[in-house]
């Protein structure tokens, strides 16, 4: 067993006078339930660990369990903005603080307040907000608001203090053996820990949308195998150039296990002799499913991801995802069903996958592709031409010849 399931207290005499600089991590404790609530919070510390020591792997950060958020402690408070900006990318952070911890002591603390506000952006009004966790602490956080607020505003004689909507609000925080003081805070991207949510096999195109599919599953805790379909040998291999693109945009949320790449042009080739144009697509993505599934069952991984959002094409339409789904066991999420393109877009672009993902590339997508595809295909028409095709053979073989990228060597540019 670790130390870090101790409950034990930081050690105060440690901490100067003048406090310590540091990220508060605050995440959900509303979504994390029960039992699982320790191992959430242990994956967390784990993951903001690991991604920090990538970035800094001289000065290794140690993430501490702080009056129910965690606590990492910076030797400057502009080192400690870096690192919250870091954070803040953290699947399972909803929000970084940039703060000092102090000793309990009003006038360091009152001290600490004062150089934080004139440090940080310019404002105009500010408030008080004090919170006593620690009821050790003789003075309420009514009465804090008020000595501190005071104090505060005697320096700040330019400043307002209003309490509706401020410019600046100064938190101040009793906890158990210290106090907390910031005012500077950012949203994070919110979601679960990555690790805490098993494994998935997402099917990664170099398109815009599935790239933010595969992030959905991330941001949930899920670890993800990214699984690409490549056009070679009828096309060339910009897809996958572009595929590794995207997954080193998706790399620093955590949880990408893999990327495996299928060379897929030969086994569309011989769909596209054998299928009616109609259903040709409708084959493809059956076949695609049918590797994605057994990948899946290869690593453990207990559910499959696409990008597919409710008739944003004709293969996206509510009878022909039956018809491809009805080939696959595993579950298929679909985490953009119900999203809008540009909501997707939105996402991708913050995400840094858009501009990746508008290059354009031929893949296997845009190989052999019909010019009317089916809008309602018929699952028995469409199982009675598949059960002609030599479906298990060809799994087989593309299993055989599975590419697994290295992920840690650098790209070769293109
Ligand atoms: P995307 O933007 O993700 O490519 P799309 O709008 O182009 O999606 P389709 O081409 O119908 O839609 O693909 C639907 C889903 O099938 C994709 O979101 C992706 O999950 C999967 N898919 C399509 N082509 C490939 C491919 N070449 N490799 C891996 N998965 C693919
Ligand atoms: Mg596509």
């Amino acid at each position: 067993m670790t130390s870090r399931n101790s409950k034990k207290r930081f050690p105060e005499n440690l901490l100067p006078a003048s406090g310590q600089a540091g990220v508060l991590v605050h995440y959900h404790e509303i979504g994390l339930k029960g039992r699982n609530r320790n191992s959430f919070i242990q994956q967390l510390q784990t993951n903001i660990e690991r991604r920090l020591a990538a970035l800094w792997p001289e000065t290794p950060a140690r993430a501490r369990r702080l009056s129910g958020r965690l606590w990492l402690a910076a030797p400057t408070l502009d080192q400690a903005r870096q690192v919250g900006r870091e954070l803040a990318e953290v699947p399972g952070v909803v929000r970084v603080s940039i703060a000092m911890r102090l000793l309990q002591d009003l006038a360091l603390v009152q001290d600490a307040a004062l150089e934080l506000m004139l440090n940080g952006a310019p404002f105009a009004s500010f408030k008080v907000a004090a919170r006593r966790a620690n009821t050790d602490f003789p003075i309420h956080s009514m009465e804090l608001n008020q000595v501190v607020g005071g104090w505060l505003a005697e320096r700040l004689p330019d400043k307002k203090v209003q309490m509706r909507q401020p410019d600046v609000t100064l938190h101040l925080e009793m906890i158990e053996g210290a106090a907390l003081v910031f005012t500077e805070s950012y949203a994070g991207v919110g979601g679960l820990p990555v690790g805490s949510g098993g494994m998935v096999v997402a099917l990664l195109s170099a398109g815009i949308d599935s790239p933010v599919a595969a992030w959905r599953l991330l941001r949930r805790g899920a670890e993800v195998i990214a699984l690409h379909f490549s056009g070679r040998p009828e096309t060339a291999s910009t897809s996958e150039y572009l595929v590794r693109l995207i997954a080193d945009q998706l790399r620093p949320y955590g949880g990408l296990q893999q990327l495996v790449v299928v060379a897929f042009g030969s086994y569309q080739r011989q769909i596209a002799a054998a299928v009616p144009p109609a259903l040709r697509i409708i084959c493809y993505r059956r076949l695609m499913l049918v590797v994605a599934e057994a990948l899946a069952r290869r690593h453990a991984a207990k559910a499959l991801v696409t990008g597919e959002s409710l008739g944003q094409v004709a293969s996206q339409t509510l009878d022909n995802i039956l018809v491809v789904n009805a080939v696959v066991s595993l579950p298929v999420f679909r985490p953009l069903i119900g999203h809008d393109k540009l909501e997707i877009i939105a996402t991708a672009q913050k995400l840094g996958t858009f501009a990746i993902s508008s290059q354009s590339a031929e893949d296997c997508c845009t190989l052999f592709m019909p010019r009317n595809p089916a809008t309602h295909a018929r699952l028995d028409e469409v199982e009675r031409l598949w059960a002609q095709l030599p479906i298990d053979e060809w799994t087989r073989q593309m299993m055989a010849e599975l590419e697994y990228v290295d992920l840690n060597q650098k790209a070769a540019v293109q």
